[in-house]
């Protein structure tokens, strides 16, 4: 174990207490998202609007940004939320990019490829720019001819030792599902050869990737209650109602309420949090007082402010440095998480 700072002892805390009451909010910026200049302003955005964690993939340069957008959120507003870093113990859609070779493109193709991806990630000539992709999949089936296909890009146990203990983050999640168990324990095995102070697990899984019944998924994830009691590790339970669909309205966020209701009574002890799907309607989806202990935003948490994020690259600068851009974000930023501070904290 290292020893913890007490900067790192308040953010623990801190992080701890928004579990407890209700009220921990999760920023996602992608298991698969490189954007970097993205991730280290979307970090610095979600951190002062109030999120307890955000959760980046692993990948050096993408800690190193978040890392900035982080330090900077706590030098200028004395913020410090948890880093989270996402593995996978398998094969997991949070961990693809989608390829095309351009060249075979037809010229008179309407491009619907580039039409429909969120993450402005397909250029007219050029394919798709690796770092944008963040593998929402939704080019793939699009393509008339087909042309586009899933790259897997998700790292064995025994690669990211390495990165865990040279970027030290305060939390872990591992992606898993049914029938992974021993791939989950190798994981969790591996992660604590590093030597590093992890406040909490979370474990992330859901039905509709996988078509599990809700008995099911909540036998799963006792099997990976057990596994983590054993290495004295606390979960967080993410509960992954329609992955990767957060900025695609009402129905998404429906799912992930949905699950919730579902699995609540058969789910091991931890705090659920809603994940997948989860946006500014989800809040609408609760009728009961006694909501999950938490949320997390991805896809409509960069969607608010990919034009801003835009301008700002377009302007040679950072969200950071350009107030106005700064402001309207942080505006944004708040509109939808504030919600999930206020209610769960009133509790
Ligand atoms: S649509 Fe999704 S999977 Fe396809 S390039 Fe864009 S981000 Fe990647
Ligand atoms: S839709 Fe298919 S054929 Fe058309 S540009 Fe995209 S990848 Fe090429």
């Amino acid at each position: 174990m290292i020893s913890i700072s007490s900067a790192k002892q308040q953010a623990t805390i801190n992080g701890e207490l928004a579990l407890a009451r209700g009220s921990w909010v999760k920023l996602i910026c992608g298991a698969s998202n490189q954007d970097l200049a993205s991730i280290a302003d979307l970090c610095a955005v979600y951190a002062v609007a109030g999120v307890q964690c955000v959760d980046v993939a692993a990948d050096i340069a993408v800690v190193n940004a978040a890392r900035q957008g982080l330090d900077w959120a706590k030098s200028k507003h004395g913020v410090q939320p948890w880093l989270m870093i996402s593995l996978s113990d398998g094969k997991d859609i949070h961990f693809r990019k989608a390829w095309f070779n351009p060249e075979i493109c037809p010229q008179d193709c309407s491009r619907p490829c580039q039409k429909i991806c969120p993450a402005k990630a397909i250029s007219t000539n050029k394919g798709i720019k690796e770092n944008l992709c963040y593998g929402c999949g939704r080019c793939i089936p699009i393509c008339p001819l087909g042309l586009i296909k899933e790259v897997d890009k998700h790292i064995e146990a025994k690669e990211f030792g390495t990165l865990v203990s040279h970027v030290k983050p305060e939390a872990i999640e591992i992606h898993t599902a049914p029938g992974r168990a021993q791939a989950f324990k190798q994981t969790v095995g591996e992660l604590t050869k590093t030597n590093t102070n992890i406040i909490r697990m979370a474990v992330s899984c859901g039905l509709e990737e996988h078509s599990l019944s809700p008995e099911t998924l909540a036998k799963e994830l006792w099997q990976r209650f057990n596994c983590l009691k054993e290495y004295g590790l606390k979960p967080i339970w993410q509960l992954d109602g329609r992955p990767m669909s957060g900025d695609l309205g009402s129905n998404p966020a429906k799912a992930s309420v949905n699950l919730w209701q579902q699995i609540r009574h058969w789910a091991p002890p931890g705090p659920l949090q809603l994940a997948g799907g989860t946006n500014g309607y989800t809040i609408n989806h609760l009728n009961d007082r006694y909501g999950p202990e938490g949320i997390a935003f991805g896809g409509i948490a960069r969607r608010l402010l990919q034009p801003l994020l835009l301008e700002a690259q377009q302007r040679n600068i950072s969200l950071r440095e350009w107030p106005q851009g700064w402001d309207s974000a942080l505006t944004k930023a708040k509109q939808l998480i504030s919600p999930w501070l206020i209610r769960r904290a009133n509790h």
